[in-house]
């Protein structure tokens, strides 16, 4: 058995990078790193552009011009201006290559065709210049950088409709037990229904993991060792739920053996989450989480949470963690760090009534995780603990 720190430390060691990468369409390649450069295959803007609505001039030293056309965004005539000449122009229209500057139609008296400035404005005001953004060429975005909506935005206004961004990972929810009935039907005397696929699977979803697919084995051995290797196979990330710990129709183990699945640790010393299994097979990742739904959840946003942000080359590895004041009591029995379900809100943290690792009850109430250290033994009202924050 081993300490979270150190299964921690093991996961961030060998779980890798995904280097393979793929093309996508702009708009849907948000969440995503940029697996390359790009470059821009424009200057943008592409002209210059009017910052404003309000007349170009060609200057001189008079505060008065004549007006001789008008610009409008789009139009792409190009009148030519005489020094003290003036066209009416408008936001994001093209600067006529004459006009040195432009002011605000709020500063201009105007007639029909003439306009009286009402103090001298200096060359290239409110003039956006020719590839001010980026000019032709130059790196746009560079290699890693993380496509937000603004980075969409931006590329798609350098015309760019398609990226090469790092591929996610394939991966597969394993879950095994007899007793477990699809939710929807019948429920049998000693059958429950089976919850943790969906909540694997919702969890991945809201992190933007989409190429997820879900395998069922019964308690079996040949059957597990059928499954778990089509799994490992098909995928980049295998997580298993259940099947791990050491009763005698737990076969997930020996199974991975079989595989030839290196295992990295089994084993943590924690409350929930004891019988967690991590190992690697070449590139691929394969955790075994234990069944019961709270510490497999939990697992999962500790530990899975990790190897998912390494596969996208991501830098922050783990979920955010801060300090915060306890508004309730708890006294944690035996000397296994534990996780606790918890409210967190403005600096203040309640642990909540209900934290046994069957019950997601709680869980569902949750927005965080208290992290009681092994050395803590009760946490009183007003004591500083450690938080985990979870992407509900
Ligand atoms: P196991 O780790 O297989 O011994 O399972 C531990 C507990 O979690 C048992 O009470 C199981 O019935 C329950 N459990 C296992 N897998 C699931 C699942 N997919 N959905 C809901 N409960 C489960
Ligand atoms: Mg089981």
């Amino acid at each position: 058995m081993i300490s979270i720190n150190k299964a921690i430390e093991l996961i961030k060691k060998h779980a890798t990078a995904l280097n393979k990468s793929t093309v996508k369409k702009v708009e849907k390649a948000g969440g995503y790193l940029l697996s390359g450069h790009i470059s821009s295959r424009i200057n943008m803007p592409p002209f210059r552009q009017s910052a404003i609505d309000g007349y170009a001039l060609n200057i001189h030293d008079d505060l008065n011009y004549n007006l001789i056309d008008e610009v409008k965004a789009g139009d792409n005539h190009q009148p030519t201006l005489k020094q003290g000449e003036a066209v009416r122009i408008f936001t994001g229209a093209a600067v006529p290559n004459s006009a040195n500057t432009v002011i605000m139609q709020e500063k201009v008296q105007a007639s029909n065709d003439k306009i009286t400035i009402e103090t001298p404005i200096k060359e290239n005001s409110n003039i956006r210049p020719l590839g001010e953004q980026v000019k032709k060429g130059e790196i746009a975005l560079k290699k890693g950088t993380k496509l937000t909506p603004a980075a969409i935005g931006y590329l798609l206004s350098l015309g760019i409709t398609e990226v090469e961004v790092f591929k996610k990972p394939n991966i597969a929810i394993v879950t095994t037990g007899n007793e477990l009935i699809e939710p929807g039907q019948e429920l049998s005397y000693g059958k429950i229904y089976e919850s943790n696929s969906k909540m694997l699977l919702s969890a991945l979803y809201n992190l933007k993991f989409y190429d997820v697919k879900l395998y069922k084995v019964e308690d079996n051995y040949e059957a597990t060792v059928s499954i778990l290797n089509e799994a490992i196979e098909n995928n980049d990330l295998v997580l298993i739920s259940g099947g791990i710990s050491v009763g005698d129709y737990d076969f997930v183990s020996k199974a991975l053996k079989a595989l030839k699945v290196k295992e990295v640790f089994y084993k943590v010393k924690q409350k929930p989450g004891k019988p967690l299994f991590y190992g690697t097979k070449s590139e691929k990742q394969i955790f075994a989480l234990p069944g019961n739904p709270a510490a497999a959840l939990t697992c999962f946003y500790v530990y899975v949470y990790i190897a998912l942000q390494k596969f996208m080359n991501r830098e922050d590895l783990e979920l955010p963690r801060l300090n915060a004041k306890s508004i309730s009591a708890f006294n944690k029995k035996g000397d296994r760090p534990q996780f606790l379900k918890a409210i967190y809100n403005h600096g203040e943290v309640e642990i909540l009534e209900g934290q046994n690792s069957s019950m997601l009850q709680t869980f569902a109430l949750s927005n965080a995780l208290v992290f009681a250290p092994e050395e803590v033994t009760t946490i009183k009202e007003g004591d500083d603990i450690k938080v985990i924050l979870l992407p509900n």
